[in-house]
C-alpha cells in the first residue's frame, strides 16, 4: 500500500500524475509542427506529454482535473487566443483559485521535497516551506483564499511594451514550461514558486520581497489586480533570464543527430506553427537570438 502525497489514504497503487497539467503539453504539442518535447527535469529523456510521477490517488486526481479543465477553458486557451487580462473579469474564480492552489501544492509539495531538485535547500527550511504548502493544501480544501502573495504575470506582446521586462524573447515566452521553488538569497530571502506556462508566470510568494515592489498582477484575492502601471520586482527579471538560458540549453544538450533531425524538420514549419509565429515576433521587434 502506499500513500497519496495529498489526501494521505493508503491506496493499492498511486496515479501516474502530472505536476504541469497535461493540456498544457498538449496546447505545446498542438501547436508545434515538430511534434516532439523535452523536459526540463531530466533533458536528455524526450518527454512527449510531460513530467510525470506516481503521485497522486484516482479521487485526489479526478478531483484536480475539473478545476484543471475549467482553468484551460476559460483562462489558458482564451488568453492565448486573445492575449486579453480582462478574460478574469467574468469567471468563477472561486474555480481559478481551487486550480491556482492545487497548481501552487502539487509544484512546491514535488520541488521541496524531491533530492535531485533541492539539494541546497537546508532542513530547516524544508521543514518551514513544507508547512507553508501544508497551508496551501488547506486553502484549496476550504475553499479559502491563498494567503501568500500569488501573481499572473502576462508574457505578451502589450505587456512587452510597457517596459516592466529586462528579457524579451517570444519564443521563451510563448513555447516553455518551467516550475521551480526557488530562494533568492542575494535578493532578500525571498522563495517563491514559480510556474512557467505558455505566455504566463505564476509566481507564488512563501517569503515576500520587503519592498513594495509589485504593482497589479496580483491573483489571489479573489481577483485579478488590474493597475494603471505595471511593475515587477527584480528578482523575476532574475528568473526569466536563467530560465531563458536553461530552456535554450535543453537544446544545445541534445545530441548532434537528434538535432539535425530538429532543424531537417524546422525546415518545414507551417506559418500555423507555435514558434514560427513567436519568431516572427521576435523578427517585428527587433530581437534576434
Ligand atoms: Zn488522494
Amino acid at each position: 500500500m502506499v500513500k497519496c502525497n495529498f489526501c494521505n489514504e493508503e491506496v493499492e497503487r498511486l496515479e501516474i500524475s502530472h505536476i504541469i497539467p497535461k493540456f498544457i503539453y498538449k496546447w505545446l504539442k498542438d501547436t508545434s509542427t515538430i511534434k516532439r518535447m523535452r523536459s526540463s527535469v531530466n533533458p536528455n529523456k524526450p518527454a512527449q506529454d510531460g513530467y510525470k510521477i506516481p503521485f497522486l490517488c484516482k479521487k485526489c486526481e479526478s478531483n484536480f482535473s475539473q478545476y484543471e479543465k475549467y482553468f484551460s477553458e476559460n483562462i489558458f486557451k482564451p488568453f492565448i487566443d486573445s492575449n486579453d487580462i480582462t478574460i478574469f473579469k467574468n469567471i468563477d474564480f472561486a474555480k481559478i483559485n481551487k486550480f491556482i492552489s492545487s497548481l501552487i501544492w502539487r509544484v512546491a509539495k514535488y520541488s521541496i521535497n524531491n533530492p535531485e531538485l533541492n539539494g541546497n535547500y537546508k532542513k530547516d527550511e524544508i521543514k518551514l516551506f513544507n508547512t507553508y504548502t501544508n497551508d496551501i493544501q488547506e486553502n484549496y480544501n476550504l475553499n479559502t483564499k491563498i494567503n501568500f502573495n500569488t501573481y499572473f504575470i502576462p508574457l505578451t506582446e502589450e505587456f512587452a511594451k510597457k517596459n516592466i521586462f529586462q528579457n524579451i524573447d517570444f519564443v521563451y515566452f510563448e513555447r516553455s514550461i518551467a516550475m521551480d521553488f526557488i530562494i533568492f538569497d542575494n535578493y532578500n530571502g525571498v522563495a517563491s514558486v514559480i510556474i512557467k506556462f505558455p505566455f504566463m508566470l505564476i509566481v507564488c510568494e512563501y517569503i515576500s520581497s520587503r519592498h513594495q515592489e509589485w504593482q497589479g498582477f496580483k491573483i489571489n484575492e479573489g481577483k485579478f489586480e488590474y493597475s494603471k502601471e505595471y511593475k515587477i520586482p527584480q528578482y523575476i527579471n532574475y528568473f526569466i533570464e536563467f530560465d531563458k538560458n536553461r530552456h535554450y540549453s535543453i537544446m544545445e544538450d541534445l545530441p548532434k543527430h537528434q538535432l539535425d533531425d530538429i532543424i531537417k524538420k524546422a525546415k518545414d514549419m507551417k506559418e500555423t506553427d507555435g514558434t514560427y509565429k513567436a519568431k516572427l515576433k521576435n523578427y517585428n521587434h527587433g530581437i534576434f537570438l
